[in-house]
């Protein structure tokens, strides 16, 4: 039976730790981290996100600022609010909830959201920094796996990386930290031939597809090390719905070395490297070395 990777409680810990930095920050440097969220329209599970985010950050310490605008925004709205959040220097890290309205361009709202406080890591910047190895912000849902690999993994190198899934918030920055932690990594996607196949040579397997427990025991290697993380709603019980990963637990788990569940592994994560993220933004603005509060 595999070991159970615990992102609910490692996320925990990493919160008091952050609370510590953001303690730091304001004692030593006189500075208070702000998080502003952007949420356009009324999608139920975006609702609960921002809520989520607001409190925690709020409990880390920080500032939460919190703009809500009706389904029916337009772009230039959107981008006022941007050019406002760039310019206030209470903003530290500017997040805008995804998904958009069909009539808001998406990337041209995450482009326009200063560098420096893009605590998503999804500008065109940072995304470039992150392939080339500079210093910049990390997309939160990745650097929040490659944490919990480090921390039960020790040294990543050298170890055999499957990805599944190539979107740019998840699939291809999680292929881009483990490169960078010397693994040898193959991205997979909808086209890949023998899927199952590659799974199989997996040290690491990184299941970011969408589709309720795809992955099943066959497709993982002995020992191997699962990360989970699909999230998907699916009838369950008593006509109830229950939340399912991409991997199928009950096989993999008999075959993995360690792995993810859901809920409580990766998602808890995302929320917590937001966090940490906002932190060394605000270093970052404020010409504070991160590693001396981090
Ligand atoms: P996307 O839909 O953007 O990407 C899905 C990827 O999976 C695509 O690259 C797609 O391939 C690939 N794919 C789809 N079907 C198959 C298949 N049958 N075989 C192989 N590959 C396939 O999703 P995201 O990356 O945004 O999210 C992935 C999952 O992670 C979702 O369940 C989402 O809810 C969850 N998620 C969880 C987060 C968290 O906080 N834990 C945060 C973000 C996402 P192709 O490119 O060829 O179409």
């Amino acid at each position: 039976m595999a070991h159970i990777i615990d992102g609910k409680a490692f996320a925990a810990n990493l919160r008091v730790d952050i609370a510590k930095s953001v303690a730091l920050l304001k004692n030593k440097h006189g500075v208070k981290p702000g998080l502003a969220v952007v949420l356009v329209g009324e999608d139920p599970a975006s609702q609960v996100y921002v809520r989520n985010k607001g409190k925690q950050t709020i409990e880390a310490g920080m500032e939460s600022f919190e703009f809500k605008l009706p389904d029916t925004a337009t772009q230039e709205e959107l981008l006022k609010i941007v050019d406002q959040l760039n310019n206030d220097p209470k903003v530290n890290g500017i997040l805008v909830q995804l998904p958009l309205p069909a009539q808001i361009n998406e990337t041209a709202v995450i482009n326009a959201i200063n560098p420096d406080k893009d605590v998503d890591g999804f500008h065109l910047i940072n995304v470039g920094r992150l392939n080339t190895g500079a210093p910049g912000l990390v997309p939160c849902t990745p650097l929040g796996c490659r944490m919990l690999l480090e921390d039960y993994l020790g040294d990543l190198t050298g170890a055999n990386a499957v990805i599944v899934g190539r979107s740019n918030i998840v699939g291809k920055p999680m292929a881009a930290l483990l490169l960078a932690k010397s693994c040898t990594v193959t991205i997979t996607h909808s086209r890949t031939k023998d899927l199952q196949e590659v799974c199989k040579q997996a040290d690491i397997l990184v299941a970011a597809v969408g589709r309720p427990e795809m992955i099943t025991g066959d497709w993982i290697k002995l020992g191997a090390t699962v990360i989970d993380v699909g999230i998907n709603r699916i009838a369950g019980e008593n006509g109830k719905t229950k939340l399912v990963g991409d991997v199928e637990f009950s096989s993999a788990s008999e075959v993995a070395g360690a792995i993810t569940p859901v809920p409580g592994g990766v998602g808890p994560m995302t929320i917590a490297c937001l966090l940490r993220n906002t932190v060394e933004a605000t270093c970052l603005q404020n010409g504070i070395s991160a590693g001396e509060v981090l």
